[in-house]
């Protein structure tokens, strides 16, 4: 009987096709890319969906559109978490870009700079719930929202380069191309330069949709992110579809263009797509409280979509296991009645296979974290973030930014193993990488270089900030007691060496090395400095 009835509940999934709308944030582009290869490539077909993909534009809310029943799913934006905080219910079932591309773009002849020159200049913003990081930045850096000179936005570069406005809310893979294809020369003010990094490109459904249809909405969930893959792996391919079937106004170069950029912001070597940090969209949140923007802080359960896999692989599981179970136990009564001893061998055997099973899954989980950390201070470890510094190094020739980068060594670290034990060496290690993750930025990555050296990557830094900040990382150490078990504390200090990344004439190796001769440079002047190779 439950056999039957799990056979009734897998065939009604398979053979009903759901229809699902997807209303996009904007018009036809790359951005949108994942969905459009589930939908080429069959993924949502042989999920049982039958899905229409529908364009957003200039008054279209997409959020909006779920919220209305207009549409399931919507791309939207980090600010689907304001409006669950407000009460409306909505779900995030993925973040497909890690970094957002939303950014404050200016002429290069404007004389604006910082965040801070933005203050007293018109600002053409696409007035939305859905964008908030744009004036967030500015509240973040002290800066009184309601005196700022925001207008809606045209949705044209045309006043930006006529000069009725300053800076234009733009997006870093779109825009920019359009000012480099008009040789206007631009600048880009990033929320992240300023500690303020949300999400962007949301994947959002309504909360009673996805209760009423669990397995509709992982099969979309999954296909999506299918689609993604592949739309990453084959970016020709997936430009060419676009502008054939999507796009055709906008040119292959351009979408081309849009792709690069994006792949960067969406981080597939690093990041699994889509994945959803709950501790990020808290620090959103915390965000949005501290800008007044909600009255107090609630559980993001609810706005954090539950994967339903297991429920789905679980029906799936119970079907397989519920027929395995029936054949193993006839055959278990079979044995039992004739051949009691080889029954109760192979229960035995079954559950010894289980167990066995169970501790393979545990190792693989243990190896994949050992892999990529280091055991004692829970930093990265020297491989994954040599792989971190690669990136950085691609990021920073790409966008032209700066990368700082500083290599930290325990001052006579032996003498504490000598006279206190390795034991007190190894604690005073790991409270030394928890005092550095205290005291860099969110962006910045820290690792174990190996013994008692610690790299510390910093993105989008200048020297002089670079200089402040392992001076005040120095302090950090010199002026924190570290205390053993025994209750004795221990002063500790360290030498630190800083070199900066020289835009195309420079290597991971050559930056490397300069760290590590600027290091040897503060050891030889004496310990408990940093030092700057140039
Ligand atoms: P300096 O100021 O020149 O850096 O002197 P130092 O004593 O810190 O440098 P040295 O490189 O001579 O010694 C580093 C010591 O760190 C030697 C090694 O035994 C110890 N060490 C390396 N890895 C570990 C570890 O994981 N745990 C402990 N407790 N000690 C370690
Ligand atoms: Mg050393
Ligand atoms: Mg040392």
């Amino acid at each position: 009987m439950v056999l039957l009835s799990c056979c009734v509940f897998v065939g009604q999934a398979a053979a009903q096709t759901n229809t699902v709308r997807l209303q996009l944030r904007w018009h036809h582009q790359f951005q949108f890319a994942g969905y459009y290869m589930a939908l080429e490539q069959g993924y949502y077909h042989s999920a049982g969906l039958d899905v229409q993909i529908m364009p957003g534009a200039p008054g279209i809310a997409a959020l909006d559109q779920v919220l209305k029943r207009e549409a399931e799913f919507a791309v939207s934006a980090s600010g689907a978490l304001l409006t669950y905080l407000q009460g409306q219910p909505v779900v995030a079932l993925a973040a497909i870009m890690q970094k957002s591309p939303s950014v404050w773009l200016v002429r290069a002849d404007s004389g604006i700079y910082t965040l801070q020159d933005l203050a007293q200049k018109r600002l053409e913003l696409t007035l939305s719930q859905e964008n908030t990081e744009l004036l967030a930045v500015f509240a973040k850096e002290g800066i009184d929202i309601s005196k700022l000179k925001l207008s809606s936005s045209s949705m044209k570069l045309d006043n930006l380069l006529s000069g009725q406005s300053d800076a234009f809310n733009a997006y870093l893979s779109n825009e920019p191309y359009l000012l480099e294809q008009m040789d206007v020369p631009y600048r880009v003010i990033q929320p992240i330069e300023y500690g303020v990094n949300f999400y962007q490109d949301i994947l959002v459904g309504h909360a009673d949709w996805l209760a009423q249809h669990p397995v509709a909405a992982e099969a979309f969930l999954q296909a999506s992110l299918r689609g993604w893959r592949f739309a990453l792996d084959n970016i020709d391919y997936t430009v060419a579809h676009i502008h054939q079937r999507y796009a055709p106004e906008k040119s292959i170069a351009h979408l081309q263009y849009e792709a690069r950029v994006l792949r960067q912001l969406i981080m597939p070597e690093l990041v699994e797509i889509g994945h959803m940090n709950a501790g990020r969209w808290q620090q959103i949140a915390a965000m949005y409280l501290q800008l007044g923007m909600i009255d107090q802080l609630k559980p993001l359960d609810g706005f954090i979509y539950q994967s339903a896999t297991e429920a789905v692989v679980d029906y799936r599981l119970l079907l397989k296991s519920v027929l395995l179970m029936l054949l193993l136990m006839s055959l278990l009564s079979f044995f039992t009645l004739r051949y009691r001893r080889l029954a109760r061998a192979l229960q035995a055997e079954i559950a010894r296979h289980a167990q066995t099973e169970q501790q393979l899954i545990e190792r693989n989980q243990e190896l994949l974290q050992l892999a990529s950390t280091d055991i004692l201070t829970g930093l990265a470890n020297r491989r994954v973030i040599m792989q971190q510094a690669q990136a950085e190094i691609r990021r920073a020739n790409r966008y032209q930014k700066n990368l700082a980068v500083l290599m930290l060594d325990i001052d006579h670290f032996k003498k504490i193993n000598d006279q206190h034990g390795h034991a007190a060496g190894d604690k005073v290690l790991a409270e030394f990488a928890a005092l550095c993750l205290r005291n860099i930025r969110d962006t910045d990555l820290a690792g174990r270089y190996g013994g008692e050296e610690f790299f510390i990557l910093l993105p989008e830094v200048d020297l002089q900030t670079a200089i402040l900040s392992a001076e005040r990382l120095r302090l950090a150490v010199a002026e924190h007691p570290f205390t053993l078990s025994c209750g004795e504390q221990l002063q500790v200090t360290c030498s630190i060496g800083i070199a900066m990344y020289l835009p195309q004439q420079d290597n991971l190796d050559k930056l490397l090395l300069r760290a590590d001769q600027a290091l040897y440079q503060a050891k030889h002047l004496g310990r408990n400095r940093c030092a700057v190779m140039y």
